[in-house]
């Protein structure tokens, strides 16, 4: 395992730092790492994780003290996921940190840990998480060079409006779970050759709730949940490409008992465009020129994506030249700077003559200019063509 880095020194703040600086410096982190920023990027998700377990620790007081005295030696003693920290368990736990992003109020997080310890119901009972929900969101390339606000219409759980959630027909028919008493937990004693082993595990009957349901509501049949139409929106970052993910967290389908909501899943789809083909963040535009431009030079408007773009071919441009418009291309998603445009010229020749245009080509026939003789630097030029098509 690589050598761990001082969780202070991990979310820089000093060792007397406020738990107000530990809350603000993590989430300056959590922000920047974000896997939805910085998709693909395994160092980013590694300083994503290693944020989270720093806050993890910092953020409580006794697991704090422990680390102060004991620094990792500690984690023996139970940090509590430490080190097993995964995305999901990071959106898990402080996963409201991520709301203002995606909510569309850009800049206000409010109290991070608010919601997600608000529904939890007290105690040490088990706080359900509702499930993840998957969509498809089509893109044009227009959308994709600026990014876009959209808005879904989604089918999904939602807390019963009958019961609130709660799953019963009133207050009085939620009763204390008489298998845990109300804690969510049991615990069973073995005894081994180490002696007396205690293990804890969530209660079965009311699935670690610690309160189980005497009449349940007539509307959900007793789980709380109701399939419901929502409108969600989001921001759609500029760049993002076929295949990306973006998460928008808490937006997937409410959990029993007033639990955390899942996340919704939104799996980017490009559609095609009608000029431009898309290569990483380079565009590539097919330009056709007739004879007489591409040996006199030309100036050509060309459309490119958010204006026409003014291109100066010049004199004696062969077929197949790539002329490249730097800046011209996609924002990348991470944020370091924009694609190029490239624009392939090809000589267009026609197929179909007049009468006069047939004798004005026998003419050109005859012109010795017009006989092919490339010299040695075009013939290279047109190979190293041909091995980047073949690559
Ligand atoms: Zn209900
Ligand atoms: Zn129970």
């Amino acid at each position: 395992m690589a050598e761990k880095r001082d969780y202070y020194e991990v979310l820089g703040v000093s060792k007397d730092a406020s738990a107000d600086e530990i809350k603000k410096a993590y989430r300056k982190l959590a922000l920047q790492y974000h896997p939805d920023r910085n998709p693909g990027d395994k160092a980013a998700e590694e300083k994503f994780k290693e944020a989270a377990e720093a806050y993890d620790v910092l953020s409580d007081e006794t697991k704090r003290k422990r680390y102060d005295q004991f620094g990792f030696a500690a984690d023996q003693g139970g940090f509590g996921g430490g080190a097993g920290f995964s995305v999901e368990d990071i959106f898990r736990n402080f996963g409201d940190i991520f709301g203002g992003r995606f909510g569309g109020s850009a800049g206000g997080f409010g109290d991070i840990f608010g919601d997600f310890f608000g529904g939890g119901g007290g105690g040490g009972t088990r706080v359900e998480k509702g499930s993840d929900i998957r969509i498809k969101l089509k893109l044009t390339l227009e959308e994709i060079m600026t990014g876009v606000d959209k808005k879904v219409k989604i089918n999904k759980l939602v807390a019963c409006p009958d019961c609130h959630g709660k799953g019963a027909v009133s207050d009085a028919d939620i009763k204390t779970c008489p298998d845990c008493h109300g804690s969510g937990y049991v615990v069973r004693q073995s005894r081994s050759i180490f002696g007396i082993t205690q293990t804890q595990s969530v209660c079965t009957r009311c699935n670690g709730t610690g309160k189980i349901v005497a009449k349940p509501c007539h509307k959900c049949g007793g789980s709380g949940l109701v399939k419901a139409p929502e409108e969600i929106g989001f921001r759609v970052p500029a760049g993002v490409a076929q295949g990306m993910t973006l998460t928008v967290p808490g937006k997937g389908n409410a959990a029993r008992n007033g639990g955390v909501n899942g996340d919704l899943f939104v799996l980017i789809e490009e559609e095609t465009h009608k000029d431009f083909e898309r290569d990483g963040n380079d565009l590539i535009y097919p330009l056709f020129i007739s004879i007489p431009d591409a040996i006199d030079g030309c100036e050509v408007e060309i459309p490119a994506i958010g204006g026409k773009i003014k291109v100066k071919i010049p004199a004696g441009t062969q077929s197949g030249k790539v002329l490249r418009i730097k800046g011209k291309g996609i924002p990348d998603v991470n944020g370091y700077g924009k694609g190029d445009l490239h624009i392939y010229v090809q000589v267009w020749i026609p197929t179909k003559l007049t009468s006069e245009e047939k004798k004005l080509v026998e003419k050109l026939k005859d012109c010795e200019s017009f006989k092919p003789i490339p010299s040695g630097e075009e013939k290279q030029s047109f190979f190293d063509r041909l091995k980047g098509f073949f690559k």
